[in-house]
């Protein structure tokens, strides 16, 4: 697509990227370019070009992208992608500091090579902790609230907020925080425990994981957000969709709530499959499923 031109952006000490491709940054490695991708220096560098765009400039953050779909046509205006400045992981006693392009694998390896449990649940979730804050990640029965302390963003004019568990508001797979604050690092709070232990829990959760999920494919995880009282892959499986298809993208067979792009699938495809699916689930139970999976710019 060709974007509207943009004002002049700040003078800042990251990087711009002028038409980037978004692919290869996120899992499902399919999706259209940024009209200009921002690589801030560090988390001042990100406050000042924050205060000092044009306020017509439309911002999308994004994490590692494994949970999102960047839609073929690309997203206009600035995508800010943190560097590696944000990625510090710090263990003191029995809390973690960590920046917000941290992996949740790192945090939970710090973790745990500190004696500190409660982590554990991070390990197989491939996100960055800016992705984990917004979505409030979970799994095997844990979430980030659960060791959440503090967090610290900027919003969309450059100023920082210091937020408290109330603040964030967290939810199934969700936050309340506004959608223009980007999260730059974050306290997390576990409690002691040796080593061993706490490396045989990860170990077992690695474990499962790999045989009940395609965590080796181009996918974007649990497409669908599971339904209160039920297992959105069990509505997906009675509604016939295991294996289905639209383009190059198809519905695991392992975990049937997974889409995946088999090659050659586009963003589309994707997107046509996941509708697809919802209306299928629809006509058989009655339920409308809602996406999990953030869908981010133009078709
Ligand atoms: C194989 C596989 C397995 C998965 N298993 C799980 C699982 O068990 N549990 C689970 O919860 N999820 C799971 N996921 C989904 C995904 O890993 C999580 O949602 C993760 O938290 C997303 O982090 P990310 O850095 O990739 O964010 P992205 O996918 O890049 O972005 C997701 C959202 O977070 C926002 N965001 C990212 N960084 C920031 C920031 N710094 N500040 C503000 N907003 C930000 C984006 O704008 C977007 O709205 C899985 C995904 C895959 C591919």
């Amino acid at each position: 697509m060709a974007f509207s031109p943009l004002p002049k952006l700040p003078d800042v000490r990251g990087s711009y990227t002028l038409e980037a491709p978004l692919a290869p940054f996120v899992w499902f490695r399919t999706g259209g370019p940024a009209q200009v991708l921002f690589r801030p220096a560090d988390a001042d560098d990100l406050a000042y070009f924050l205060k000092n765009r044009p306020a017509e400039v439309p911002l999308t953050v994004i994490g590692v992208g494994s949970n999102l779909l960047i839609r073929d046509g690309g997203v206009a205006g600035v995508v800010i992608r943190l560097s590696s400045a944000f990625g510090r992981v710090v263990c003191e006693g029995t809390r973690i500091h960590a920046g917000a392009a941290a992996l949740d694998s790192a945090v939970a390896k710090v973790a745990a090579a500190g004696g500190v449990a409660g982590f554990e649940f991070l390990r197989g979730i491939p996100g960055t902790v800016g992705g984990a804050l917004r979505m409030n990640a979970g799994c095997y029965g844990s979430e980030v609230k659960d060791v959440f302390v503090s967090a610290t963003a900027i919003d969309g004019r450059g100023e920082r907020h210091e937020l408290s568990p109330t603040d964030m508001a967290f939810a199934y797979r969700r936050t309340d925080v506004p959608e223009d604050y980007l999260f730059v690092e974050a306290v997390f709070e576990g409690k002691p425990d040796d080593q061993a232990s706490i490396q045989a829990r990860m170990d077992e959760m690695m474990k499962n994981r790999e045989t009940v999920q395609p965590v080796h494919s181009r996918t974007g995880g649990s497409t669908f957000k599971n339904p209160e009282g039920h297992q959105a892959w069990k509505l997906i499986d009675e509604a016939g969709c295991r294996g289905m298809k639209v383009g190059g993208a198809s519905v695991s067979n392992l975990h049937c709530n997974f889409l995946i792009n088999d090659g050659g699938a586009t963003a589309s495809d994707i997107e046509a499959l996941g509708e697809q699916v919802r209306a299928k689930v629809k006509e058989k139970s009655g339920i409308v499923l809602e996406w999990e999976i953030k869908r981010v710019g133009v078709a």
